[in-house]
C-alpha cells in the first residue's frame, strides 16, 4: 500500500518494503532470462562487423542463445551471478515494514528459486559453504531528489568479475596512464571474460569508490556515451584498441573484443587517481524498474 502525508512540511511517500519482494523476484528471473533488446541488435551488428569467420560464428550462437533464452524463458548462461542491486531512492520515501535489505534478499531468494537459477553465493568466503538461495545480494542505495525509487538488479558472473582490476594512479600518469591499465587490464583477461565485454570505467573518487563507478557505468544504456567531451573522447580511443588486441569473441579471435566502453568519473583529492576497471561479459544482464 502506497500512501502519503507530511513530515516537516514535506509530502513524504511511504512504501511498505514488503512490496519489493515480488518485484525483486520478477527482476532476478527477467534479468537472467532475457539478455536486453539493445544489446542483442549490438551483437547482430558486431556480427557484421566481425571480420574473422571463427569470431562471426560465435557471435551467431551468442545471439541464437539470447533468442533462445527469452523465448524459453531460461538462463542465458548457467553462471547466473552474484545479485547486485542498486537502489535510487528518493528522499521524499518514507519506508514501512520489514527492513529494507531483508525484503531485497527475500526477493532474490524466491526468484533464485522460482526461476531455476544456479545459486551461486558462498557465505563467508573463506568457508565457502553455499548459502543455498544466492542471498545475500550485493546491495547498495543512494539517496537522490524526488519521492521514486529505481531498482536495477544486476546479475554478476564470476568470469568478467574476476577479471576486473583497480589501481591508485598518481595525478602526473593522466589519460594516458588509465588508458594503459585499461589495456593491460583488457589483455591479462583474454577469453577468460567471456568477451565480447562492457568495459566499465571508474575514474577519481576513492579507491572504494572508483571501483563503484566502474560498476555503476555499466548500467549506463549500450552507445550513450559520457557526456563530458574529453571522456566520450577516451571512450571512442579505448573502444578502439581495445578492438585492436585481436582477442575477439571469447577469445578466439576476432576483431569484436569489446561492444562499448562506459566511463564514469567523480572528483578526487589533489595527490590522487584512482581508476577501476569492471568488466562486463557478453551475458550482460540487468532488469530495471521504477516505482
Ligand atoms: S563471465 Fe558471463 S558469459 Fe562467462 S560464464 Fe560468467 S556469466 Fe556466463
Amino acid at each position: 500500500m502506497i500512501t502519503s502525508n507530511h513530515l516537516g512540511g514535506m509530502e513524504m511517500r511511504k512504501i511498505r518494503t514488503e512490496e519489493l519482494i515480488p518485484i525483486i523476484k520478477e527482476l532476478c528471473k527477467k534479468a537472467c532470462y532475457e539478455l536486453e533488446n539493445e544489446l542483442v541488435d549490438k551483437l547482430k551488428e558486431s556480427f557484421e562487423e566481425e571480420e574473422s569467420e571463427l569470431g562471426k560464428e560465435v557471435l551467431d550462437e551468442l545471439i541464437e542463445n539470447a533468442e533462445y533464452a527469452k523465448e524459453n524463458q531460461v538462463a542465458s548462461c548457467q553462471d547466473t551471478g552474484i545479485t547486485v542491486v542498486h537502489m535510487e531512492i528518493g528522499q521524499e520515501v518514507v519506508w514501512e515494514g520489514m527492513y529494507l535489505y531483508d525484503a531485497v534478499n527475500e526477493g532474490v531468494r524466491q526468484g533464485y528459486e522460482e526461476g531455476y537459477l544456479r545459486k551461486s553465493v558462498v557465505g563467508d568466503p573463506l568457508i565457502r559453504e553455499n548459502t543455498g538461495d544466492n542471498t545475500p545480494a550485493v546491495i547498495r542505495t543512494d539517496i537522490v531528489e524526488g519521492d521514486k525509487v529505481k531498482i536495477v538488479v544486476m546479475p554478476k558472473g564470476a568470469g568478467s568479475e574476476n577479471m576486473s582490476r583497480l589501481k591508485m594512479l598518481t595525478p602526473a600518469d593522466g589519460s594516458e596512464g588509465v588508458k594503459s591499465f585499461v589495456l593491460e587490464t583488457i589483455r591479462l583477461a583474454g577469453g577468460k571474460a567471456c568477451p565480447p565485454l562492457i568495459v566499465g570505467v571508474g575514474i577519481g573518487g576513492t579507491m572504494d569508490y572508483a571501483a563503484w563507478l566502474s560498476k555503476r557505468a555499466l548500467q549506463r544504456p549500450l552507445g550513450e556515451a559520457n557526456k563530458a567531451e574529453h571522456l566520450k573522447k577516451l571512450e571512442l580511443e579505448l573502444l578502439e584498441e581495445i578492438n585492436k588486441t585481436g582477442i575477439g569473441p571469447l577469445g578466439l579471435g576476432g576483431t569484436v573484443t569489446a561492444l562499448d566502453v562506459n566511463i564514469e568519473a567523480f572528483p578526487c583529492h589533489i595527490a590522487s587517481l584512482p581508476v577501476a576497471v569492471n568488466l562486463q561479459c557478453n551475458s550482460s544482464r540487468h532488469a530495471v524498474v521504477t516505482i
